[in-house]
């Protein structure tokens, strides 16, 4: 990822710089109960909503972003052990996107009417106590960009940690509380579960003193968030298709769709997970992508004993190879390949479960179309409608439209990778929480608010 020099600037510090992570603690000390925890962040979040106003809180999220800024490696770090997914340099780039650009209190724009009755004042207001349940995929950048969120909104947040990324959701969500405390912020404002258990979950999510689920995950996690019965944010699951038609510049498409793919090895939910070319540039593309780290695999028996790898026998992802490395993947079938390896692509059907399935680690397939429409039909079904995200690389504005129209999705990038409409070498903020199921889309603090609406009746107006 290219990006401006501040920003490279820290990047660069947080890669030179030696630090030992101390191991996560819980966020509310010796305090184990689901209802312990409802009850402490009840009692902070009155506080924080009545006694923090906006200013002060602008405060204190700018002094947790400075708090972070030293953990950014040792949090990577302990990602990729924990999880043993993705890859440390991008997972350090993901982290300081989030702290630097999630947006604040700031962004919380009140709206006002006035006429000839008086004035509507219309304001967003908290929730109350939310809770997040986190992916295995986002362990640290969904907390910190949920954490800014949600506070910046005048709630308070308990967290539940996936259960192979606990210790670094909960020393993520320590820092934080740690930051909070020094500010004087009310203890449990912000905290994690340390036992993460479905039973706690369930009970979390039933708890009457929680106003709002947050959920990022697959299908199930979703799909319990919106049976809660509670409002919901439902940030699910996706099948991002990338289509090239005959029209684009071929030196960006292959750059794009291999630096998208291969990002922190593939994790993200925005990620490229099939790539559908029209036939006539494939060849041309194919060679591109090579020059930027992509290799392929022709060979049938090669690509059978792919398969048999990398998929359970139901063809869901082998979740062994979920977020690997590229060449660790290929040395399991027997391939030893330059470390600049990034990205394999195979050409496939699109019946064929590699792009059918949300695979979540660098294994691209590449489908063959005879022209844009049929790419542009073939992308709306491989996308399952989970309206999550696409990309299309032409020159063809025609083209560019009608897959923004038809495909429906909530993220939709042009001539770059998907992750730009996370924040990346983009100019808009970042989210790590797109609310696909539920329709909020790229979350920002008014997407953990509710509208009140206040009517003044003949006054107030000041012509
Ligand atoms: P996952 O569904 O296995 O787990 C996510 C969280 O949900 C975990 O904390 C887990 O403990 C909990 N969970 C799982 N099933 C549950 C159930 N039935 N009831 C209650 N809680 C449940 O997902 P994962 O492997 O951690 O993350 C990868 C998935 O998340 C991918 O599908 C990816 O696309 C999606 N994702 C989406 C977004 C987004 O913003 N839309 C962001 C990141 C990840």
């Amino acid at each position: 990822m290219s990006q401006s020099p501040d920003f490279n600037a820290i990047v660069q510090q947080v890669l030179s710089r030696l630090e030992d992570a101390s191991k996560g603690s819980v966020a509310l000390a010796g305090c184990r109960d689901v209802e312990n925890y409802a009850d402490a962040s009840a009692k902070a979040q009155e506080i924080w909503h009545r006694d923090f106003g906006l200013d002060t809180r602008c405060q204190i999220i700018e002094e947790i972003r400075a708090d972070l800024r030293p953990h950014i490696e040792s949090l990577a770090k302990l990602a990729v052990e924990e999880t043993g997914m993705g890859n440390l340099r991008d997972k350090i780039i993901k982290k300081t996107l989030t702290i630097e650009k999630t947006p604040g209190p700031e962004s919380i724009k009140p709206h006002a009417i006035t006429g000839d009755r008086g004035l509507v004042l219309e304001e967003h207001a908290p929730y109350g106590v939310i809770a997040s349940i986190i992916p295995c995929t986002n362990p640290v950048a969904t907390v910190i960009h949920n954490s800014i969120c949600m506070i910046s909104g005048g709630n308070s947040v308990i967290f539940a940690p996936h259960p192979k990324a606990v210790n670094v959701s909960l020393r993520t969500a320590e820092i934080i509380a740690q930051t909070l405390r020094a500010c004087g912020a009310p203890d449990g404002l912000v905290s994690a579960l340390p036992e993460p258990s479905m039973d706690n979950l369930g009970k979390l999510m039933k708890h009457p003193k929680v106003r709002l689920i947050s959920a990022t995950g697959g299908p199930g996690v979703v799909n319990a968030a919106l049976t809660s019965g509670k409002p919901a944010v439902g940030a699910g699951p996706g099948n991002p298709p990338v289509v090239v038609d005959e029209t684009a510049n071929l030196e960006i498409a292959g750059k794009g769709v291999v630096d998208g793919a291969a990002f922190d090895n593939n994790l993200l939910c925005v990620c490229e997970k099939e790539l559908i070319v029209v036939n006539c540039v494939a060849d041309e593309l194919k060679k591109r992508m090579f020059d930027h780290g992509a290799y392929e695999l022709k060979d049938r028996k090669e690509i059978e004993l792919l398969e048999r790898t990398i998929l359970n026998g139901d063809h869901t992802a082998n979740k062994n190879f979920v977020g690997k490395d590229a060449t660790y993947i290929l040395e399991k079938i027997g391939l030893k390949v330059p470390a600049s390896v990034r990205l394999v692509i195979v050409e496939t059907t699109e019946d064929h479960p590699f792009a059918q399935e949300e695979l979540l680690m660098p294994v691209l397939p590449l489908i063959r179309v005879p022209d844009f429409d049929a790419a542009l039909a073939m992308a709306k079904r491989l996308e399952h409608n989970f309206q999550h995200s696409a990309v299309i690389y032409s020159t063809n504005i025609d083209h560019m439209s009608k897959m923004a129209r038809e495909i429906e999705t909530t993220m939709f990038v042009k001539n770059a990778p998907a992750y730009c409409s996370l924040g990346a070498e983009s100019d808009c903020p970042v989210t790590l929480t797109i609310a696909t199921a539920t329709g909020q889309g790229a979350t920002s603090p008014q997407s953990f608010c509710r509208l009140r609406r206040c009517v003044l009746s003949g006054a107030f107006r000041i012509i």
